[in-house]
């Protein structure tokens, strides 16, 4: 029955194990994206994978706090400048962000003094109100400078933490130049 379900929907299973997939990875650009989908057991599997994505990216981003152990579908996604018109964000919104994105220059990473290439805002667990995204909780919570290496380990965790079995969630992979993860219940 399974080896039949695979032929069916090659992409719904784990690409570990052939389990039912509740995880997705997200690769490439909004227009074409690999889907790549991972059972819970190994949603392990599929934060190693996003890890080496994430670090191999270069452009400057911003990375606000995951949030995958609620009791709600949740997604982790990148939204990419470029793109963010067309995701419907306010000019206000997309201003706060190339505004932070701005401040850069020569900063170094916190952990390791290499050149830092992303912004980690630790208070910043959830970005959705009933009016869609609100970047302006971005001004008032101060980010710590990273290389992408150290900014994966504070976010590793909690990218780890989805333990309710019946949640779907998905992360990311960075793409389409510098941009911002925030944290989207689905
Ligand atoms: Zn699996
Ligand atoms: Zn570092």
């Amino acid at each position: 029955m399974l080896s039949f379900l695979k032929k069916l929907f090659p992409s719904l299973v784990c690409e570990v194990c052939g389990k039912r997939g509740v995880e997705y990875l997200s690769v490439g650009s909004s227009k074409k994206p690999q889907v790549r989908h991972f059972c819970r057991v190994h949603r392990q599997n599929m934060v190693e994978e996003f890890h080496k994505l994430f670090v191999a990216y270069s452009p400057n981003i911003l990375v606000t706090s995951p949030h995958q152990e609620g009791s709600y579908a949740q997604l982790y996604p990148f939204y990419p400048v470029s793109e963010m018109k067309m995701m419907n964000f306010s000019n206000s919104d997309i201003e706060i962000v190339n505004e932070k994105l701005s401040l850069f220059g020569v900063k170094k990473c916190a952990a390791c003094k290499e050149q830092a290439s992303a912004v980690y805002f630790t208070t910043v667990p959830e970005m959705y109100t009933w009016n869609g995204m609100d970047m302006k909780q971005l001004q008032t919570s101060g980010g710590h400078f990273y290389c992408k290496q150290h900014c994966f380990k504070q976010i590793e965790g909690k990218l780890l933490a989805n333990k309710n079995l019946f949640n779907d969630s998905g992360l990311v992979a960075p793409y389409g130049g510098s941009g911002i993860y925030v944290n989207t219940p689905l």
